[in-house]
């Protein structure tokens, strides 16, 4: 085989892989219009390479948006240096379908892209090449990982049976805050109240009803706090409140607000009614506590006050 031929083959072959990998190529010209158009593009959009060969890329791609392509693809020809796009940033550089089985669920290709510079003999960019990868597995699963962690994140600060939040991040969240007022002087007071004679209500009418009992609860408390409380299922039949920017008035207002709730409602389980009350403790957050055990002590003091003088009261700390 000549030396000629031998080229010949290789030059043939390359083409013949560039045709065939899947992966996008395309080369433009300066004036954006199509020189060379692989066979992964030709299968993905449906346009055979003479239907796109000297065509201006914007009039066949009008999901490119002109401006962005442009800078990026300028700044290509100018610095003679690689670009990227990925689809963190853009989802895809052209709207093709996605087909692919695992990741079915995509409505369309992901796509990352790189964009080289083409020299010609005299060392001046005359063309660019655009690869184009099919990235929608690990954008698929990256999304869903995503997702996961999300939904992960909130279960993991919610209380399972009443959606409220768990002590735990009750717990992050009341630390913020206590620094938070530390720095800047904020009123803000605690209310801790626990169902009263809660055994009760397991013994005579069985474990899911108390269950239920406690889903009253919460639901009640809910719809009472402002959107800047942060309220918890603290222990079983125990919660806590966070009024934000509340003096201990404040706080007692509310509190005998949600007392009164409690016990004018009726629970119907099974064509019985059922009545319960609570007991609760409200403490002003104040300029002597170094941490924030000391509020939650006084929370409790009060609350233990409450259930000292008969239940069903509301109690405010005081020094
Ligand atoms: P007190 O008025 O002094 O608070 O009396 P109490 O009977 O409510 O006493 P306490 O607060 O100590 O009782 C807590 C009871 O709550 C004991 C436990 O069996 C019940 N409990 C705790 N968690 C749950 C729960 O998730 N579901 C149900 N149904 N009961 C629970
Ligand atoms: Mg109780
Ligand atoms: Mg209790």
């Amino acid at each position: 085989m000549s030396l000629q031929t031998a080229q010949l083959n290789e030059l043939h072959w390359m083409m013949e892989v560039l045709h065939t990998i899947d992966v996008g190529l395309v080369v433009l010209d300066r004036d954006y219009t199509i020189q060379i158009w692989n066979g992964f593009m030709e299968n993905h959009s449906g346009l055979l390479p003479r239907e796109v060969k000297g065509k201006l890329l914007f009039d066949l791609f009008d999901e490119i948006p002109q401006d962005w392509f442009r800078r990026k693809a300028e700044s290509v020809f100018l610095l003679k240096n690689k670009a990227f796009t990925i689809w963190e940033q853009r989802p895809y550089v052209f709207k093709f379908n996605n087909y692919r089985p695992i990741t079915g669920t995509a409505e369309f290709m992901y796509q990352n892209t790189t964009f080289i510079p083409l020299m010609s003999t005299t060392g001046e960019v005359s063309h660019l090449c655009l690869l184009v990868y099919d990235v929608t597995d690990n954008a698929t699963q990256k999304k869903e990982l995503k997702k996961a962690n999300a939904e992960l994140a909130i279960f993991s600060r919610t209380d399972g049976l009443t959606q409220l939040f768990n002590r735990n991040h009750w717990q992050q969240c009341i630390a913020a805050e206590f620094k938070r007022y530390t720095r800047n002087q904020h009123a803000s007071s605690l209310v801790m109240l626990d169902i009263d004679h809660f055994k009760a209500v397991n013994d005579n009418y069985g474990h899911l009803v108390g269950d239920d009992v406690i889903r009253h609860l919460a639901k009640l408390i809910r719809e009472q706090v402002r959107e800047t409380d942060i309220s918890a299922r603290y222990g079983g039949e125990e919660f806590i409140i966070l009024l934000a920017d509340t003096y201990a008035e404040g706080g007692l207002i509310f509190a005998e607000r949600l007392r009164k709730t409690v016990e004018e409602s009726v629970i119907i389980y099974n064509e019985i009614e059922i009545q319960y009350t609570i007991s609760l403790g409200v403490a002003q957050v104040e300029p002597s506590y170094s941490t924030v055990t000391q509020w939650l002590e006084h929370t409790d003091n009060a609350l233990y006050q409450s259930k000292g003088n008969g239940r069903n009261k509301v109690t405010v700390y005081q020094k």
